[in-house]
């Protein structure tokens, strides 16, 4: 990563040895480590939401405003902003903190929103399988708002909707009042 993102400042016509820009290659690549650890493969996804909890509860869980940024794949420019995830168990329950866990693990990678959305959702019907889950992401593309058409403040949205929120009204009406509720 180092000697790619080097080629790409030589790329871009800069002088890589001038002292501003000696170190950059070798900080950047310490970066993507970070921003991508999804893909070292140290976390697996098996495990996020491993500890479960036998409990009787069959009403909405959410937990809403999870912050996260995760890396647009198609320019390499992050998007950033807030996920809203809800269940309704089926005879196991999480710690509301391992449903943060999950959106953070799937933001640690290369993404598009929609399959984020997706993941996000799909990880916990699988894993938990509850009686539905409901996914929505919030967020503002740099690949939007700083380039190409330059629409600061524009949000994508992108939902993900399964089980009980998908086939029964009042119940994905109860969660979008949830999501838009101040
Ligand atoms: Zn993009």
């Amino acid at each position: 990563m180092e000697e790619g993102f080097r080629l790409i400042l030589e790329g871009m016509g800069e002088d890589v040895n001038r002292e501003g820009l000696v170190d950059t290659p070798k900080r950047v690549a310490k970066m993507y480590a970070e921003l991508m650890s999804g893909l070292s493969g140290d976390l697996k996804e098996s495990d996020l939401l491993k500890t479960q909890f036998h409990e009787k509860y069959d009403e909405m869980v959410y937990l809403k405003n999870i912050e996260f940024a995760s890396m647009c794949e198609h320019h390499f420019l992050p998007f950033t902003g807030r996920a809203h995830v809800a269940y309704i168990p089926g005879d196991s329950i999480v710690g509301l903190s391992k449903l943060a866990r999950v959106v953070e693990f799937y933001a640690r990678f290369p993404q598009v929103q929609e399959r984020m959305t997706y993941q996000i959702a799909s990880l916990i019907q699988k894993t938990l399988n509850p009686k539905g889950v409901a996914v929505v992401l919030e967020a503002s593309h740099t690949c939007m708002t700083i380039r190409g058409i330059k629409k600061a403040g524009a949000m994508m949205v992108t939902t993900k909707l399964l089980g009980r929120f998908k086939t029964d009204e009042k119940t994905r009406a109860e969660f979008m009042a949830t999501v838009h509720a101040p």
